[in-house]
């Protein structure tokens, strides 16, 4: 059990966790560096210390930094939030070295999802539907490599096993390209990654990104809370979400996600965690595992009235599940607009002071944000400064809302994306139907 808890992040996740931690009546450490001085979260939190300079890598990246804080603070556990150091298997080590508990699954689990042909070994040992591939590892024999892509048909993608962030992959259209294509990303993976394991698995054309949210305990009990789709993206960041997935079999999701519930308990899965699929023709593909909180969590949230921050620290105190599979009931739709700081045209971030922000609100509308009039957008971080969530009965009233919300909200001194989310949400085939995950970059390009 602990009764203090450092939020090694910043921005609205810090936010975020500051909030669930209140709720469940723990102290709260903020650490910040020198851009974040004036962050609201810095004057709501117990505790606040500056780590560090503006640049990440020497304040929120810096481990020995937010090490020493928890030590001078007194905080038993540590919640990494999203991005930085979530995902560092390296890092929630030292955290469970230093006697201290990391709000997230063992480093073991971290290492292995983080390891694409590990990752995908695991979800195959769990019948979890995973894309057409090969076995493991690509070799170099070129009779070997031709009759596997063949039996799998091209075209395929080639996928650094240590990749990540859409790098580390290329997609092969004819048998002659193939040798030379997995030499380049051996080799490319072997400099950027430092692992030259790389894959080969089929290249879907069409697919739309569906995921399933799970929450896995302690005590070998984990459940899944129904899926988000999450297909509106560039340059593969996501843009706008919703929950539940729409046009998906019920059956089939019911199918997939029991499976991916199987699959925490088979591996001893502590925390929540999210599996990326991509979806075609009505088959799920596992892509990967994020094994931390990500930025669209809330719309899981407002579908299923659960806390998944709060889920995600009681599970770290050694809590049971306080539900069962057949509790979780998902009600009514769920959007998310992701609010960035950036030109609407160029996608340009726009840095600069916040002269006015005006937030929505009224029933079923939701505003996760740390930014208030006055407040500086820093250059140095992600230009994500607000999200505006909205839950309807249905998926029409998600959209009026949002159309509402987005109108009612005022942000001025910086750019938004906000037109763009105007155009999304009276785009005919995004509200008639289920776009792929190609679908906004044709929308965008100059001939779209
Ligand atoms: P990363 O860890 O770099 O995010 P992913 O495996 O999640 O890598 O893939 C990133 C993106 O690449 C996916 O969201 C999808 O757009 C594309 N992609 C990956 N695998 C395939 C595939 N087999 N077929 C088609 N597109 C793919």
């Amino acid at each position: 059990m602990f009764n203090k808890v450092l939020i090694a992040n910043r921005g609205e996740i810090a936010l975020r966790v500051l909030r669930a931690c209140k709720a469940l009546d723990l102290a709260t450490v903020v650490v910040y560096s020198t851009a974040d001085k004036d962050a609201s979260y810095v004057a709501l939190a117990d505790e606040a210390y500056c780590i560090g300079p503006a640049n990440s890598t020497k304040s929120y990246m810096n481990q020995a930094a937010l090490l020493g804080v928890a030590k001078v603070s007194g905080a038993q556990a540590i919640h990494p939030g999203y991005g930085f150091l979530s995902e560092n298997a390296g890092f929630a080590e030292k955290v469970m070295q230093a006697g201290l508990i990391f709000i997230g699954p063992s480093p073991e689990n971290i290492r292995v999802m983080g390891d694409k042909i590990a990752a995908r070994n695991a979800m195959l040992a769990s019948n979890v539907p995973c894309v057409p591939g090969s076995k493991g590892a690509l070799g170099s024999d070129e009779s070997s490599l031709q009759t596997i892509a063949e039996n799998i048909g091209f075209p395929v993608i080639i996928k650094a096993s240590a990749g990540g962030g859409g790098r580390g992959m290329r997609i092969v259209h004819d048998s002659s390209e193939l040798l030379s294509a997995v030499k380049l990303t051996q080799e490319e993976a072997r400099k950027t990654f430092g692992n030259p394991e790389v894959y080969l698995e089929k290249f879907l054309q069409h697919p739309r990104h569906i995921e399933i949210q799970v929450v896995s305990d302690s005590h070998g009990n984990a459940i899944w809370l129904g899926s988000r789709d999450c297909s509106l993206q560039r340059r593969h960041q996501k843009v706008l979400e919703e929950a539940p997935a729409p046009n998906v079999d019920s059956e089939l999701l019911a199918r997939v996600g029991d499976r991916c519930a199987q699959a925490c308990m088979a591996i001893g899965y502590q925390g929540a965690g999210t599996f990326e699929f991509l979806y075609e023709d009505d088959e799920f593909y596992f892509i990967e595992m994020n094994t931390r909180i990500q930025v669209e969590h809330p719309v899981t949230e407002m579908t299923t009235g659960l806390d998944i921050v709060q889920l995600q620290i009681q599970i770290a105190q050694g809590e049971k599940l306080p539900l069962e599979q057949a509790d979780v009931e998902c009600k009514g739709h769920s959007l998310e607009c992701r609010i960035n700081a950036e030109d609407p045209d160029s996608f340009v971030p726009t840095p600069g002071k916040i002269t006015g922000w005006e937030a929505p609100g009224g029933l079923g509308v939701r505003v996760d944000t740390h930014i208030h009039s006055g407040a500086v957008i820093s250059p140095y971080y992600d230009s994500m400064v607000a999200k505006i969530i909205t839950h309807g009965k249905d998926r029409d009233e998600a959209f009026a809302k949002m159309r509402l919300a987005l109108r009612e909200t005022h942000l001025s001194g910086i750019l938004s994306n906000i037109p763009l989310h105007q155009t999304l949400l009276d785009d005919p085939s995004i509200r008639s139907s289920s776009v792929d995950i190609h679908y906004l970059e044709k929308l965008l390009s100059p001939s779209g």
